[in-house]
């Protein structure tokens, strides 16, 4: 099935073309863009990511706006004012000063969404020391693989998680001087209560002199394919997390934006804290799980204009029907955007339908520090496409290898122009949020680049309107008969039949095709799992997939995911091959 793009300009109800997006690629250069952003600051403390998030605010005219909006797991709602937020994070850093934690020193979180992280994370960017966020549901063994690499000093948890998952592997990080724990006391043995902390220090604090380049933030990336890395992000990205979220989310500065990106991971942090509030918006923060009822109150309540979610959750929201949203006014969302792995046209198109707004899809990696790709503010949404580049970002296709990555041969790799053709996606370096390492390993951070490009190690082509589709992580393409083929077109297939609410497509070993193609699928509600059901999904890709489709179907209500919400494939053919599981760390409910 082709899916109709969906137009910007006309009848339907999609956020109005405000920009002109070929005329902005065109004047874009990152040079202006730090130049302007930076205009204004009375020093060098203008390259301070915090100083971008916050003060700048209290010298403008938005100190008493609201800066966050916390929604706790039992609904109470706690605001944070740019002044308030102002004043703890320089409390904060005053806090680490006391301490003895200076700059480049790493500060550790292990929080739920709770006001105390983003006080955390700016007071500590303030500081000029370096942040790194860990998943609140990762188990001890997680934890401590990555404070050890990390080399953390500080952490910042609360009592119960310090109880549960940190108390225990204390003795085997000498490195962890200090844990600092939320609520009202007494503290456990061996941690120090923050708000004693905080009550004791100063609310003025001057940021030091930043350079662009001083590392600002450390994250792991989610472990899709096997042992995470940690990729190493610098001040300057600041400057990319704005523009971005300019283009790419269509931010403005009276704009209610809800990002449940989890701020353990990348999208939580660049789309979570730091691009928002350089815009001096107000941003909600939702710490209850994930519920269709919740996510659709919160929405309405707190009259969210621009939403940015992952394509598990859209899924998830989209079994349990269209009759849902109607019972909620959602009539103040302009604007609907997702990241993180594949989003299927269906989810795209359904957003429009039942929410009254398209979804937009875009790509980017823990490595890029922010959006690469978009379907673009101002641009027609092919629905199944990850959209263009943005300004300022030039992304090209390299001809592949045997093994099936960019070929580079003296230097040089190959683009692809024909429209179609697959390629490893490439980006040519010199944006500012891109990583500077790979924390420890310095030879893995130089693979990442040859003949000129960031090499992403992901597979897509290129329309003859310049739209990149994506076709799979290199590792998870499928070799079948001669076919290569990408999981996520054969998920996406199967999404279409009302049975099925999502999929995960792996490549089994075959004597005869090398690879047979095998789906694991979940049943939307009011679905049940039976052989006629199995053997009409085989026939219904097979209509549309041809030899592409999958020979075997079966069904699991528990698809395994990564904690940013990507269905692990890895994990899927390991448990069907019977072979190790590796590196599961990242696999949300690892027991389920
Ligand atoms: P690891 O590198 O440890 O295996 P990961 O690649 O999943 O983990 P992230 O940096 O969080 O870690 O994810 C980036 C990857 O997610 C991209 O390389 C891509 O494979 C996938 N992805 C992100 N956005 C999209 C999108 N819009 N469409 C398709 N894939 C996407
Ligand atoms: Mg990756």
């Amino acid at each position: 099935m082709t899916w109709d793009p969906i137009r910007k300009t006309g009848g339907q109800a999609v956020t109005p073309n405000l920009i002109d997006y070929t005329e902005e690629c065109r004047a874009f250069s990152w040079t202006t863009a730090q130049r302007s952003f930076f205009h204004g600051s009375p020093d060098s403390r203008g390259s301070n990511m915090a100083y971008e998030a916050v003060d700048r605010h209290i010298e403008g005219l938005r100190s008493d706006h609201v800066a966050l909006r916390c929604i706790g797991r039992d609904g109470q709602v706690t605001e944070l004012t740019y002044r308030d937020l102002h004043d703890a994070s320089n409390r904060f850093a005053n806090v680490l000063g006391a301490l003895g934690v200076g700059k480049g020193d790493r500060v550790f979180t292990l929080l739920g969404r709770l006001p105390e992280l983003y006080v955390t994370v700016l007071g500590t960017l303030k500081n000029l020391s370096v942040l790194s966020p860990l998943f609140s549901a990762f188990g001890p063994e997680p934890i401590c693989e990555r404070l050890r690499l990390g080399e953390g000093r500080v952490l910042v948890t609360t009592p119960e998680l310090y109880m549960r998952k940190v108390a225990g592997i204390r003795q085997s990080l000498p490195e962890l001087k200090y844990v600092l724990v939320t609520g009202k006391g007494p503290a456990p043995g061996g941690t120090l209560l923050l708000s004693e902390r905080m009550a004791e220090a100063g609310g003025r604090f001057e940021i030091p002199p930043t350079d662009p380049e001083d590392m600002a933030l450390l994250h792991f990336t989610s472990g899709t394919t096997g042992r995470p890395k940690g990729a190493i992000h610098v001040h300057d990205a600041v400057v990319a997390h704005h523009t971005t979220a300019k283009y790419a989310l269509d931010l403005r500065p009276s704009d209610v934006f809800w990002c449940t990106a989890d701020p353990g991971w990348v999208t939580g942090m660049s789309y979570g804290v730091i691009a928002p509030l350089t815009f001096g918006l107000t941003l909600v923060v939702d710490a209850g799980e994930f519920d269709a009822r919740r996510w659709y109150r919160t929405l309405q309540d707190q009259q969210v204009t621009v939403w940015y979610t992952s394509p598990t959750a859209l899924r998830m929201l989209m079994r349990r029907g269209d009759a849902l949203p109607r019972e909620y006014d959602l009539s103040r969302l302009r604007y609907i955007a997702s990241v993180g792995e594949p989003l299927n046209p269906e989810v795209t198109v359904w957003g429009l339908r039942a929410l009254g707004q398209p979804v937009h899809d875009n790509w980017w990696q823990t490595e890029t520090g922010a959006i690469m790709i978009s379907n673009y503010a101002a641009m027609d949404i092919k629905p199944g496409s990850m959209g263009r580049p943005l300004p300022g970002v030039e992304a090209a296709l390299l001809e592949r290898g045997a093994d099936g990555r960019a070929r580079v041969v003296d230097g040089y790799a190959r683009e692809i122009v024909a429209p179609g053709v697959e390629g490893e996606l490439a980006l040519r370096p010199g944006w500012p949020s891109m990583f500077r390492g790979y924390l420890g390993q310095p030879e893995r951070y130089a693979k990442a680049f040859a003949g000129g490009w960031y090499l992403s190690g992901d597979i897509a082509r290129k329309d003859e309107d310049g739209y990149f589709w994506f076709v799979a992580r290199a590792d998870d393409v499928i070799k079948s008969a001669g076919h290569l083929i990408g999981p996520f077109e054969v998920e996406s297939v199967l999404m279409e039949h009302p049975a099925v609410a999502e999929a995960g497509v792996i490549g089994k070993p075959d004597p005869v095709a090398g690879e047979l193609v095998k789906a694991f699928v979940t049943l939307n509600a009011g679905y049940e799992p039976s052989e006629t059901l199995r053997l009409e999904l085989v026939a219904f890709a097979r209509r549309r997939l041809g030899a592409v489709a999958p020979k075997e179907i079966a069904f699991d209500q528990n698809l395994p995911h990564t904690r940013s919400g990507k269905v692990m494939r890895r994990l899927l053919k390991a448990r069907e091959l019977g072979m190790p599981e590796g590196d599961t760390s990242t696999l949300e409910h690892p027991d389920g």
